[in-house]
C-alpha cells in the first residue's frame, strides 16, 4: 500500500467528509514556502498550512533552537515550576502588546486561549460576587471547536449537531458607519448581563476572510468599555503580522483586555496556545478564598519546546527583512487587487496587509458549501499551488519568506484558472 491508502485506513481527517474526500496527498518535505510530495513533486504554501507558518517549513533556525532546547529539557510541569523560555516569550511578548496586557496563561491551541479568556471573563464576575453568564460575540465569528469556543462562534452547520448544548451568545453583526448606533442599543439594552464581547478584530477568517473596519471597531470597542464590558480581542489568525501591522491591536487606541495568540506564534512549528490579560482581570483571581483561584491548566502549559519555537520565530518576525517583506506582500497584493477588480468573475476583493480575499461569481451565491471551491482547489493544486477556497471564497495568506517571483507566478495562475472555469 502506498502512503495515502494506508492513511485511508487508518486516519480521519479534519472538517473533512471521508466517504467523498479523495485520497490525502502525502507530504514527505517542508522547506521555505515549498511542499513536497512523495512523487517529487513541489506545491507552494499559498495558505500557510491552515494559515499557520510565519516564516517558511522547517525553518533552520527555529529547528536549531528547538533541537538544543530538545536536548536540554523538553518538558517540564508548569504549576510550581517555571523555566527560561516561558519567563523569555512572557517578557517578549508583553512589551509587543498594548501596555494594559500584563499576564501570560498558556495552553494547546487557539481553541484553548478561547477557552481559558472566557472563563478568566465570567470568574472575574462570579469572584465578585455578580452574576453575569452572557457574551457578546459576532454573527460569523470562528473562535475554535472547542465547546466554549464554538459556543461563541456563529451558528452554522459546523454546530448544529450541537446546538443546544452551546450556551446564550448574543450575536450582533460586525459594525459599519451604518449600523453602529443599532448595535450600541442591543448591547446597553444587555449591559448588565453581559460577561464579555469576544471578536476577531478586523478580519473574520474562517467565515470567508469578511472585513470590517478599524474606525468602527475602535468605536465599538470604546463603548463596551464605558458599558463595563470585558473585551477579549482574539488575535489567533491576525496576530503576528497578518493584518500588515504586528498585531491587530495596533490599529486601535481602545485597549482589550484579553487577548488570544495561537497559529503564527511558534512560526506555525508547534501548537501552542496564549490567552494574555490585564492586571484588573489578573487581580480578580487573588485572594485567600482557594475558591476564586482560576482552575484551569493543560499538560503541555508552557511547553519548553513551543515557547522556544515561538521566542526563534518572534526574533525573525522582528528582524528588519521580514518587515519588509510583510510591506512588500502588502504592497504586491494591492497591486494584484487592481488586476482582480477588473476581471469579471471576481467580486467583493479585500485585504488587509497579508491576506487578500474575493468571491468568485457564482449564481449560487456566497456559500461555504458552494462546489465550485473543490473545483478551484483542484485547478490550483495541479498548478502546484495550495490554495484552499472557503466555498466560492478564494484567498491568499502567504508565508513572509516567499518572494515577489512566487507571487507573481502564484498571481498569474489565479488569472488562468478564472479564464479556465
Ligand atoms: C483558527 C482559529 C481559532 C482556533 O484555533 P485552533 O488552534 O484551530 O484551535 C480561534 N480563533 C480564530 C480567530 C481562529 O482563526
Amino acid at each position: 500500500m502506498n502512503l495515502s491508502e494506508r492513511d485511508q485506513a487508518v486516519n480521519w481527517h479534519p472538517y473533512t467528509q471521508m466517504k467523498t474526500a479523495g485520497n490525502a496527498i502525502p507530504i514527505v518535505k517542508g522547506q521555505g514556502v515549498y511542499l513536497f510530495d512523495d512523487q517529487g513533486k513541489k506545491y507552494i504554501d499559498a495558505v500557510s498550512s491552515w494559515w499557520v507558518t510565519l516564516h517558511g517549513h522547517s525553518h533552520p533556525y527555529i529547528a536549531q533552537k528547538v533541537f538544543e532546547q530538545l536536548t536540554t529539557l523538553e518538558q517540564v510541569i508548569f504549576a510550581g515550576f517555571t523555566h527560561e523560555p516561558a519567563i523569555r516569550l512572557s517578557e517578549n511578548l508583553l512589551k509587543l502588546l498594548p501596555e494594559n496586557q500584563q499576564k501570560v496563561f498558556y495552553s494547546d491551541n487557539g481553541s484553548t486561549a478561547v477557552e481559558v479568556a472566557l472563563k478568566m471573563c465570567i470568574q472575574f464576575a462570579y469572584n465578585q460576587g455578580k452574576e453575569k453568564t452572557k457574551i457578546l460575540a459576532f454573527e460569523n465569528a470562528y473562535h475554535g471547536d472547542t465547546f466554549g469556543a464554538m459556543s461563541v462562534s456563529g451558528r452554522s452547520v459546523w454546530t448544529k449537531p450541537f446546538g443546544e448544548m452551546l450556551f446564550e451568545v448574543i450575536f450582533i453583526d460586525t459594525p459599519t458607519s451604518e449600523n453602529l448606533e443599532n448595535l450600541k442599543k442591543i448591547i446597553k439594552n444587555n449591559a448588565d448581563d453581559i460577561a464579555c464581547f469576544i471578536y476577531e478584530p478586523l478580519v473574520q477568517g474562517a467565515a470567508g476572510m469578511l472585513m470590517h473596519n478599524p474606525e468602527d471597531l475602535s468605536e465599538l470597542m470604546k463603548f463596551c468599555r464605558e458599558q463595563e464590558i470585558l473585551m477579549i480581542q482574539d488575535e489567533v489568525f491576525t496576530g503576528f503580522g497578518r493584518t500588515g501591522k504586528l498585531f491587530a491591536a495596533d490599529y486601535f487606541s481602545e485597549k482589550p483586555d484579553i487577548m488570544c495568540f495561537s497559529k503564527g506564534l511558534t512560526g506555525g512549528t508547534m501548537p501552542m496556545g496564549i490567552t494574555t490579560c490585564s492586571k484588573e482581570i489578573f487581580n480578580a483571581f487573588l485572594s485567600e478564598d482557594k475558591y476564586k483561584t482560576l482552575f484551569h491548566g493543560h499538560s503541555f502549559t508552557a511547553n519548553p519546546l513551543a515557547c522556544t519555537a515561538a521566542l526563534a520565530s518572534m526574533e525573525l518576525l522582528l528582524n528588519e527583512e521580514t518587515q519588509e517583506k510583510i510591506n512588500l506582500i502588502s504592497k504586491k497584493h494591492s497591486e494584484f487587487s487592481r488586476t482582480l477588480e477588473i476581471n469579471p468573475k471576481v467580486e467583493n476583493i479585500r485585504q488587509m496587509g497579508t491576506i487578500l480575499a474575493w468571491d468568485f461569481k457564482t449564481e449560487h451565491g456566497t456559500s461555504y458549501f458552494n462546489t465550485i471551491g473543490k473545483l478551484l482547489y483542484e485547478e490550483f493544486l495541479n498548478k502546484g499551488i495550495i490554495m484552499r477556497p472557503l466555498g466560492n471564497v478564494m484567498y491568499l495568506v502567504p508565508p513572509y519568506c516567499i518572494t515577489s517571483q512566487e507571487l507573481d507566478f502564484i498571481y498569474l495562475a489565479i488569472l488562468e484558472v478564472l479564464e479556465g472555469v
